[in-house]
Formats: C-alpha cells, structure tokens, sequence
C-alpha cells in the first residue's frame, strides 16, 4: 500500500467531478447506426470525449475500429492490466421522473445526478482518475494499465467482442461495474424464445425485454367479466380500462425476479383457469406459474457459490406464431446442457421449440485466486471493512470478457443502488473513496 498518495487524490477530486459532468451531459444512449456510427453520434461523441479525457491526463490513447471501442494506456511492460467500463447508458425513462434533466448533472447534497453517474461513467472515471494519482505521485506502472471503453455493454456487447477479436487481451484485469468488495462469481446467463404455430386464434402481446419483469399485461379479448371475475377470486390486482383488462404485476431485473410480479404469469394463470388456451398460455400456467426458480422445469436448482437459479418470462406475442421471451440466470457450476435439455423437454410437451437468443457463460474465481485475494485485501485496508464478503450475481459485467477478471465496486455496502432507474445519482465521497480504492489496487497490480 503506497503510504503518500492522500494529497494527489484530493488534488484529483475537482477534476474528477468536472469530467463526470461533461460525460453524463452526453445522451450516449444506443442509437444503432445513426449519424454513421456504429451506436449513435451521441455513443460515438462520449468516447472521443472519454479519450480526449484519459489523453489530457497523459494516457495513450487509441479509437477502435470506427467508433466499438476505444481505448486508453499507461505504463511499460509485456503483461497489461485492463480496466474495463463502458460509456454507453440505458434510456432515461419519463423527463417528469427526474428532479433534473437526466443529463443535466446536478449536485445536489454531496449526491451527483444524472444518467450514468452511477452505471457507469462515475465508476470508470474514478479508476481513470487514480491512475492520474498515481502518475503524480511518481509511481511506475511495471505492467501496461489499458482502460477498455465499451460502448455497447447495455444491449448486445457488440463493443467488447469486437475488440477482442481486433486488440491485445489484457491478462489481468477489473470491471469497475457492479459493487464492493467483488464480485467473484457471475451466473450464466441464457436468453431464448420458445415457440410455435398459433392455433388458438388468440392476439396477445406484452412485456418489453427479456431481462425485466413484465408489470401490466392487457387482456382485450371478449371473456373480460370471467376473467375479472377470477382475478378478484385469486386476489390478483386489476384495472378495467376502456381497452380492456390491465392486470397489475410489479417490475424487477431478472436477476432478481422474485422481488417483482410477473404480470404476463398472473395473466396466463388466469386464462387457463377459465378455460381459455394456448400452448405458451398452457407452458406458462402449468410449467412456471408465478415460481421465479420454475422448480417445476429444473428441480431445485441451485449451488453453494452462486444460489438458486432464476427465471423469468419477459415477454409474450401471440401472432401467427406464439412466443414467449426468457431470461434465466443459471448457477454457475451448473451445466448449460442440462438446463437447455429439461426446458426444451418441457417445451417440446407443449409443441414449442427451443431458440436461443444470448449465451453469456458464468464466470467464477475461487476464493483463494490471486485476483480475489489481492482486491479483497485492498478494500478491506482501505475501505475499513472487514465484514463484507465477496459476492455472487445474477448480472452481467465485462468481467465476463477476459480471464483472471472480477467485477469490482464502486457501489458499496449500504448503498442505494439506483443505476438504470430515474434520478440516478452517485455519492461523490463514495466515488473518491472507491478512486482510492482503484488507486491502490492498480498499483498493486502492476508493481
Ligand atoms: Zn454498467
């Protein structure tokens, strides 16, 4: 731990809060291919700013491949450590949510607001800035810092996969991400249609991605008495609406499906339970019900590292053809196969087939790897908490991309987490402590 490095991260504060502010007043939500660029002009505008950032600071800096990624390096050596964030944000939602613009950044009670304050420009400007500590302090990089700047990490990765395919591969590395101390195991993370030809003549449609749980689903059809009348006799909370029925369920991320209420479920239940069929009504009913683990499906599937495995139905379109849209979060020392093999076998019962959609494999480091040990000592000197452990996730981080990789703050213990939601807000203390925290890691690793 370097002793003298106090003065030259609160020389970095200021700076720090300057940088973050420019970068959340970019709406760098996805555009695909507006403007010529790869994610949008707004995307491709927060990355030139990003590198412009780590180049004024005395990084070397590299624009990837017309606009995936870009890049940002300090330091000599064969072996390079990557530190890998991302500039893109997820949409803002409704204006009249906010208390401010969501990206006009307000400070606001030692809280800096905005989209992307806490997911993940704050983050990933923290570890910029304390390498810019480290520089001044004198400190010498024995391996190459590489600052990895994602552009695509809240849709389809299309960022980071290209840059594996065209750049280096650092041997080593951190996502500044998620939250403290670490994340040391990430589930798999399967998505994937089942289907089949509609004969029901029914025309349902809900839900709107596979990795939130649906909260309305509207019934339009000509049952809407018996169905009101069942949803009462089930306690399932309703709206009459001049379209029809609007069944009330609660959203949640599908890592967590069990803290919301599956709307597209309660639905399906409900139809069944008056005779109205399907074969994705009659999987969903029969096979999942409102159970976030479809133990059903799966058995009680789970494991010591990681917990129990989660699913979720996230959407649902009954058209020509019918399809239901899943997320599930498998353990990590579970096998994709197996889990694949039980579902399309109860699928195939109901004569939908199997499509996969996304496959993102678990990633898991055992306790005793030299990455979870050096980071988890660093926090705990720093941070002053020995209390907390290393942490399994249902998410998905860039830690994912590379090996000998975790995900690795900035939200601490306690702390709310408000990323992807409206008044999204990072606690600049909080944000200077986890520089601290990456200031001392990054020298660690690289000495
Ligand atoms: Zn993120």
């Amino acid at each position: 731990m370097l002793a003298s490095l106090s003065p030259h991260l609160e020389a970095q504060h200021t700076p720090l809060k300057a940088a973050l502010s420019a970068l959340v007043r970019i709406p760098s939500v996805c555009a695909e291919g507006e403007g010529g660029y790869p994610f949008g002009a707004a995307v491709d505008q927060a990355l030139r700013a990003a590198l412009q950032i780590a180049g004024d600071l005395g990084l070397r800096t590299h624009y990837g491949d017309g606009g995936y990624y870009g890049y940002a390096e300090i330091g000599e050596g064969a072996e390079m450590l990557g530190v890998l964030g991302h500039l893109d944000v997820v949409p803002p939602g409704k204006p009249e949510d906010w208390q401010a613009g969501p990206f006009d950044p307000v400070e606001k009670d030692g809280n800096l607001y905005g989209r992307g304050t806490q997911d993940d420009k704050g983050p990933l400007l923290a570890a910029l800035f304390a390498v810019k500590a480290l520089m001044d302090a004198g400190v010498k990089f024995n391996k190459r810092v590489r600052f990895i700047f994602g552009t695509d990490e809240e849709t389809l990765w299309r960022c980071i996969n290209r840059y594996k395919e065209k750049e280096e591969l650092p041997g080593l590395g951190f996502s500044p991400d998620a939250r403290f101390p670490l994340i040391f195991a990430e589930k798999g993370l399967l998505q994937l249609h089942l289907e089949g030809a509609n004969e029901s003549g029914l025309r349902i449609a809900g839900g709107s991605a596979f990795n939130a749980v649906p909260d309305t689903m509207l019934y339009a059809g000509e049952r809407q008495d018996d169905l009101a009348r069942k949803l009462d006799e089930l306690g399932f909370p309703f709206t009459r609406k001049a379209q029809g029925i609007e069944i009330r369920g609660k959203a949640a991320h599908a890592m967590i499906p069990e803290e919301g209420i599956n709307a597209i479920a309660r639905l399906c239940i409900v139809l069944r339970a008056i005779g109205i069929a399907s074969r994705t009504i009659d999987f969903i009913a029969q096979e999942v019900g409102e159970d976030p683990n479809a133990k059903r499906i799966f058995g009680a599937c789970a494991d010591e590292p990681s917990g129990k495995l989660k699913f979720n139905v996230g959407m649902i379109d009954l058209g020509e053809v019918e399809r239901i849209s899943i997320d599930c979060r498998i353990p990590v020392t579970v096998s994709k196969v197996e889990i694949v093999s039980k579902l399309s076998a109860a699928a195939a019962r109901y004569g939908l087939a199997y499509k996969e959609f996304d496959w993102l494999a678990p990633i898991y480091l055992p306790k005793d790897h030299f990455m979870i040990e050096t980071l988890m000592r660093v926090y705990r000197q720093v941070s002053g908490d020995d209390v907390s452990q290393p942490i399994a996730s249902g998410g998905a981080t860039y830690a994912r991309a590379i090996d000998n990789c975790v995900a690795f703050g900035a939200l601490f213990p306690g702390e709310i987490l408000t990323e992807h939601q409206p008044n999204e807000c990072a606690d600049l203390r909080s944000l200077y402590k986890a520089m601290e925290i990456y200031a001392q890691a990054i020298h660690e690793l690289t000495r």
